[in-house]
């Protein structure tokens, strides 16, 4: 980048941190956006002189909302419950429900932020939205974690709808959380549409819906592998994570042919050098989406190397997929991965890899394909059960899958339309890029809104 471009991108990052004091990862996220679309919106003056960057880094509306709720033992508990309402311009706002502990507004917005360019590149008509809650629902019993999503949704319902903001999951928000939710949203409103999805199959969720950031992820790294005339077959995997993106990308890449041999959860990761078959993959399910045990019991059950307090990124593979959280692989591991010989990752996670981590595979050229492009084949297949709840009818399986199929084909090929630098695709230049064009004349051809 020109020196020009540099101080271009830190003026704008300046009055984006003065504005939003302390929100580090929302600062993050812009910034990776920005130094893609600062000298873009520099060749095109239409965005420029609209604000269009400007009007995006700022959400149409925050929400902010007490969450009190009773305890098992009749005590009063407190959490913080967020909505933020990031951007309309193609769709009604879409984005998942954060619970967590570490949840606050920075995370929030980076996430929202993120969610707006990931849902442009999908092709469907979805705005961006995230929300959630510092609560933790690890350790709470079914009945607690009903009573915080009733009290949750009492408030989020007057602000949601089916044609105006449909959250889904995320983080700590599963098929459970999304149930008790649903089931609030309904009672309250007396209504039953689609104004959430990821909802169980019987009361109006998508086939795939669960397996569909995971597989997405995979598919994304199928087709980069594409480019350099390979594959998975043979390929040493590892995967950070144990949750909904980590089970789902481990029986895609078992599928084609790949072998996982590294899951992990916040307390550390397994070392299984023999593979995490479908046998023992089905054993982690049950581990944590029923029992909901940790990691380390499954290195005692089968033989397994367990590192407490690690992450995965110091074994030797070709492909890295983090599917955990942001932030998880540093420039130290980054280097480390690349040295052990790996040279595809594709994010299952969002923004799980730090700026200088990114740096590291760029300047290196491996295949790296950018959160937003890679995991937004959740976020399509939501799109799906949305079009699916509005014609009341279900698509099949083999329906589900093609179409998530060729939608990660797609946004493919539109990252390397837009990220092509001579022999070198630029995923994450290529994302920015063509999730901004769609957003942005939305914006134009709507006014000054
Ligand atoms: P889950 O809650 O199902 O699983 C999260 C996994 O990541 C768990 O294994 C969890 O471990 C681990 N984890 C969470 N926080 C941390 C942390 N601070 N440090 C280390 N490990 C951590 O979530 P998902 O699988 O749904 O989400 C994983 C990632 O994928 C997130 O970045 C999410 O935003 C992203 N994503 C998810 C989509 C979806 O459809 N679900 C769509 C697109 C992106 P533990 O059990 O110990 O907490």
């Amino acid at each position: 980048m020109s020196k020009e471009m540099e101080q271009k991108v830190q003026a704008f990052m300046a009055r984006v941190i003065a504005k939003n004091p302390g929100e580090v990862e929302f600062h993050q996220a812009v910034h990776e956006v920005v130094e893609s679309l600062i000298p873009f919106v520099e060749e095109n003056p239409q965005y420029k002189e609209a604000k269009i960057l400007e009007r995006m880094v700022e959400p149409e509306r925050v929400i902010l909302f007490r969450v009190p709720w009773i305890n098992d033992k009749g005590g009063v508990e407190l959490n913080k419950g967020y909505r933020i309402e990031m951007n309309s311009a193609i769709g009604p706002y879409k984005g998942g429900l954060r619970f967590h502990p570490t949840v606050n507004l920075g995370i929030l917005k980076f996430l929202a932020f993120e969610q707006v360019l990931k849902n442009s590149l999908t092709t469907l008509p979805m705005g961006g939205g995230k929300g959630g809650s510092d609560f933790d629902p690890k350790g709470k019993s079914d009945n607690e974690v009903m009573r915080f999503c009733q009290s949750f949704m009492t408030e989020l319902q007057r602000h949601i709808g089916p044609n105006t903001d449909v959250p889904a999951g995320d983080i700590g928000v599963g098929g459970r959380e999304i149930g008790y939710m649903f089931g609030q949203y309904k009672r309250l409103r007396n209504e039953f549409t689609g104004v959430l999805t990821g909802k169980g199959l019987e009361w109006g969720g998508s086939l795939i819906r669960p397996e569909a950031t995971g597989y997405g992820a995979v598919y994304f790294a199928q087709e980069m592998l594409a480019t350099r005339n390979d594959s998975f077959k043979g390929k040493i995997v590892a995967i950070s994570g144990s949750g909904n993106v980590a089970q789902y990308a481990t029986e895609k890449v078992n599928d084609l042919g790949g072998k996982v041999v590294t899951l992990s959860d916040s307390t550390g990761f397994i070392y299984d050098p023999e593979g995490i078959d479908a046998k023992k993959l089905a054993w982690v399910m049950e581990l944590k989406n029923v029992k909901r045990g940790r990691i380390k019991d499954y290195a005692e059950k089968f033989g397994a190397q367990y590192f407490e307090g690690e992450r995965p990124w110091g074994i030797k593979v070709d492909v890295a997929l983090p599917c955990a959280t942001q932030n998880e692989v540093n420039d130290e591991e980054a280097q480390i991965l690349i040295d052990n010989g790996c040279y595809c990752i594709s994010e299952g996670a969002n923004m799980p890899s730090t700026p200088e981590a990114i740096k590291i595979y760029t300047d290196n050229k491996i295949l790296y394909g950018p959160g937003k492009a890679a995991n937004a084949g959740g976020v399509a297949v939501s799109g799906l059960e949305m079009s699916q709840n509005s014609m009341r009818l279900s698509w099949t399986r083999e329906e589900v899958d093609t179409k998530l199929h060729s939608i990660m084909v797609n946004i493919h090929e539109n990252c390397v339309k837009w990220g092509k630098e001579g022999d070198f695709i630029n995923y994450v230049n290529g994302a920015n890029i063509a999730g901004f064009v769609k957003v942005a004349d939305a914006m134009l051809a709507q006014g000054v809104v």
